[in-house]
């Protein structure tokens, strides 16, 4: 199967050529007719499956098949809204680069940096917007984008947006659309509240579904190494030297470790960086481009800030600390061996966290090989503590936390109880598998475009 028996213009099947793609993956291979047909989508597809050219190579041709009404400035015709400002720049970049050749207009807004840029970006013309949700109501809000002429919606990671709490800035979004559109909603895992969003989103769906749910993709080479709790750093550091490791993405479970291993590691003699909803954009933005360009050895990421990024061939991920919701361990061993590219995913665990190993292997239905590594075995006797589940920081109101100088987010855990590492996800629908029929139309009601007047009240404190 190519590019071309999918039914894509020339245009973009030249573009993915020029990226190396020689043919579509199940996704795209699926996904591509269904979106081209101009009926809504579920898809079912983790991260790593190029599931972004799924959504972004229908959409191009769609768009680039209308020309947009003469006179004026252009209007959004697709809004693509994801829950991190990583991925959205991400998801843009792929925009520009399937749409090289067509002559559409793309924009990609986010919070944590100056609006104004971003307003007279919207002023002069944009086809395809990407947003964060935070930053799009603030735009309604100002009355500054107009979302009257989005004809495709998309929203992707939409069980991420809910996990951050977004579902209801997306709802006062979705009240702005027009009720004639196309609606695609991308989720890695199935929650009872991904359902019902998708049960008053979605006109009779087309439903796909790649790779086994929630399984782990299958050319990572997965790894454990015990140890204790407190040799965990020197391990690494041992692991990174003596491996030649040259770019590893580090997984903690707070930014505060986050930040305490950055330092470790500079006092080894290890470049490393954090990156995490603490850290101001442009930190962000500098610590993931230098690792992205090879020049930066070690990034170490939280769970959120991590979402969205995609780096070709990404060798090693290193779980320092292993999640407390297993859902993220997939996520986080998906940066490695993405599309096709083999990689290695290993994880430090200690005494403490042998329940959440197991809730891991459960939720992947395998068990993951052990290996200590000599000079580092674990003490027999050691007894496990609770475990610190987020960083020192009062929760804000609406579950964000404050403090928060990027706006940023980070998800909201329970807090821990002595022994609360036992405890089971809190969320036990969310691995659920798609749901069995298409559902009926229940959208919601149509509203006229938004202006300063009408526009949606943002709840404060919001992150964008
Ligand atoms: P995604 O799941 O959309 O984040 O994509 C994961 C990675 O797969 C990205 O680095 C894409 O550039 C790459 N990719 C997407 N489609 C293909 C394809 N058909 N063949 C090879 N690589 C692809």
């Amino acid at each position: 199967m190519s590019f071309s028996e999918l039914g894509l213009a020339n245009e973009i099947v030249r573009a993915v050529t020029e990226q190396g793609y020689s043919a579509p993956t199940p996704i795209q291979a699926q996904a591509i007719p269904a979106v081209l047909c101009g009926g809504d989508l579920l898809a079912g597809a983790q991260t790593g499956t190029g599931k972004t050219a799924g959504f972004t190579l229908p959409l191009l041709q769609r768009l680039s098949a209308k020309s947009p009404a003469a006179g004026g400035a252009r209007p959004v015709r697709a809004l693509v809204l994801t829950p991190t400002r990583e991925l959205a720049a991400q998801v843009e970049d792929s925009v520009r680069t399937y749409g090289k050749y067509l002559k559409l207009k793309s924009a990609v807004i986010f919070g944590g940096v100056n609006i104004n840029p971003q307003i007279k970006l919207l002023a002069s013309g944009v086809d395809i917007l990407v947003a964060t949700p935070g930053r799009l109501l603030d735009h309604l809000q100002q009355g500054t984008i107009n979302l009257s002429h989005v004809e495709i919606l998309v929203l992707d990671e939409a069980d991420r947006m809910l996990d951050m709490g977004f579902i209801r800035d997306i709802r006062r979004i979705l009240a702005i659309l027009p009720k004639q559109r196309q609606n695609l909603l991308f989720s890695a895992t199935f929650s009872d509240e991904i359902k019902a969003l998708a049960d008053g989103l979605l006109n009779s769906p087309a439903m796909i579904e790649v790779a086994r749910r929630n399984s782990t993709v299958e050319v990572i080479d997965q790894k454990i190494h015990p140890v204790d709790r407190n040799r965990k750093h020197p391990l690494l550091a041992h692991l990174i030297k003596s491996q030649n490791w040259t770019q590893v993405l580090v997984f903690t479970r707070t930014k505060h470790g986050a930040n305490k291993l950055v330092e470790q590691l500079g006092k080894d003699g290890i470049t490393a960086m954090a990156i995490h909803g603490n850290k101001s954009q442009s930190a962000r933005t500098r610590a993931l481009s230098e690792f992205k360009d090879g020049s930066l050895q070690v990034l170490v990421a939280t769970d959120i800030a991590a979402r969205g990024i995609d780096i070709d061939q990404l060798p090693h991920v290193v779980n320092y600390d292993l999640p407390n919701v297993p859902e993220d361990y997939v996520h986080r061993i998906g940066r490695t061996g993405r599309a096709g590219a083999t990689g290695e995913a290993v994880s430090l665990v200690c005494v403490d966290e042998h329940d959440m190993l197991k809730g891991i292997e459960k939720l992947i239905k395998r068990s993951l090989p052990q290996e200590v590594v000599p000079g580092f075995e674990p003490d027999p006797n050691a007894r496990p503590q609770p475990i610190q589940l987020r960083s020192n920081m009062p929760p804000a109101r609406n579950g964000r936390r404050q403090g928060n100088p990027a706006g940023k987010q980070e998800r909201q855990h329970a807090a821990p109880q002595p022994g609360a590492a036992k405890a089971p996800h809190k969320n036990p629908g969310k691995a659920g598998p798609l749901p069995a029929a298409a559902s009926t139309a229940k959208r919601p009601a149509a509203k006229p475009p938004a202006t300063k007047a009408q526009a949606p009240q943002r709840s404060a404190g919001r992150g964008r």
